[in-house]
């Protein structure tokens, strides 16, 4: 463990490049949300004044979501995160058939989706309470969706597909998805609901719902310069799902406890400063950084490669494998420069099982070791590609000379 003081010491001139993990707090964010911790502390279930208020604050965040979703505000259910809004997708839509039907309905999702939903996929499972087919993906980091054509049965109530892939961040068909599942519930009594987990695609695609056929959409405040600790479902309306908690009835009965109002606050400011944003422009400028450090890394680091298309990705990601170094041993030796990046999703790290998602693709269990995450963000400059390059480099040579070495000794 790192100890206070020295940490406090370390933090100078850092170079965070793992955005996907979390982001900083918008400063406008952080400002819309300072009254909610002091003066405006009621709880928006109190009938009070105070309460008042906070209701008021809840609704004006739905509003702004809603807004920017292209949806209603009824629809829009405010949850701890991504995880609690994919756990309740999931398993919610699941038990309202379970408990309709008393059969088991049958859920498709991805071979390289989140844990949480991965998770919660095998939860059911062994609960006994669903069928589910996890589709291929292909070696660029896309689902195939032949795969997923074939896949459909009678039964099939749910499609649940990540939008971005959190750790390759390459983009799935969502649009191409969604009208696959609109053509066929044309031709079926029992609908089949879209559900995507959006957490890492909301700085960059489009987010409308109508247009984009789905019917539940999960995403997080801390992966869009908003606070930690709050997220939201999106279930449009007269969805056939259930609670999945027992408590107090809010959120329109689907969730329970008291409301998380400083952070309903902030990530409904943090959705605001999106929509207001140019995505276009934007993103052209993330790709330009993005596609420079991809450029660089694959010509001066040999045995290097890119882990999913290049073309359908995400601006911000660049993921790579780079042979005979352990992705570890380079994440810690890029920390002692200064420069922060990642291995694998933030939330699995500590399982040193190789990634399940490069698994999918079709790495060999002995090419996953070697992989390393960059995610790029609003603060990320040139000047900072430039030195991680350098310093990528440099831990590639140093690491691969130890490596070296040691297998002398062994010969
Ligand atoms: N889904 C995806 C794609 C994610 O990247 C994450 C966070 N790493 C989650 C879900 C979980 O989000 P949260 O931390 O808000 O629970």
């Amino acid at each position: 463990m790192i100890k206070q003081g020295k940490m406090k010491n370390m933090k100078k001139k850092k170079i965070y490049l793992d955005y996907a993990a979390t982001t900083p707090v918008d400063k406008k964010v952080l400002k819309a949300m300072l009254p909610y911790f002091k003066e405006r502390f009621g709880n928006a279930m109190s009938i009070h004044y105070f309460g008042q208020e906070a209701m008021l604050a809840v609704d004006k965040a739905r509003s702004q979501i809603a807004k920017f979703f292209n949806c209603f505000s009824k629809e829009i259910i405010f949850t701890s995160g991504a995880t609690e809004s994919n756990n309740l997708a999931i398993k919610g839509v699941s038990k309202f058939y379970f408990l309709k039907n008393k059969k088991k309905p049958h859920i498709i999702t991805t071979q390289f989706e989140h844990n949480c939903v991965l998770n919660s996929c095998k939860t059911l499972e062994k609960q006994d309470r669903a069928n589910i087919t996890y589709l291929p993906i292909n070696k660029d980091g896309i689902v195939k969706l032949d795969s997923l054509k074939k896949a459909i049965k009678k039964n099939t109530i749910l499609i649940s597909i990540m939008y971005v892939n959190n750790e390759i961040g390459t983009v799935q068909p969502i649009k191409e998805i969604g009208k696959i599942i609109k053509q066929k519930n044309s031709k079926r009594k029992n609908k089949i609901l879209f559900h995507t987990d959006a957490t890492q695609g909301i700085n960059f695609f489009d987010m409308n719902v109508k247009k984009l056929n789905i019917d539940l959409l999960s995403f997080s405040g801390h992966k869009i310069y908003g606070p930690k600790g709050v997220g939201a479902l999106y279930v449009k309306k007269s969805t056939p799902i259930k609670s999945i908690q027992d408590g107090g009835g809010h959120e329109n009965k689907m969730r329970a406890g008291t409301h998380n109002i400083p952070g309903i606050v902030g990530l409904g400011k943090a959705i605001e400063i999106i929509a207001s944003q140019n995505k276009k422009k934007e993103n052209k400028k993330m790709l330009k950084l993005r596609d420079y450090l991809i450029k660089k890394v694959l010509k001066e680091i040999s045995g290097s490669y890119l882990n999913g298309s290049l073309v359908k990705r995400s601006p911000n990601n660049a993921h790579f494998r780079i042979d005979n170094v352990e992705g570890e041993a380079m994440l810690l030796s890029l920390d002692k420069e200064g420069i922060a990046v990642s291995t694998a999703s933030a939330c699995s790290v500590k399982d040193l099982k190789p990634s399940h998602v490069l698994l999918a693709i079709g790495l060999k269990q002995e090419q996953t070791h070697g992989s390393l995450r960059f995610t790029l963000g609003r603060h990320t400059t040139k000047k900072k590609i430039d030195t991680t390059i350098n310093a990528l480099k440099k831990t590639v040579k140093k690491l691969r000379n130890i490596s070296g070495n040691l297998l002398d000794e062994f010969k």
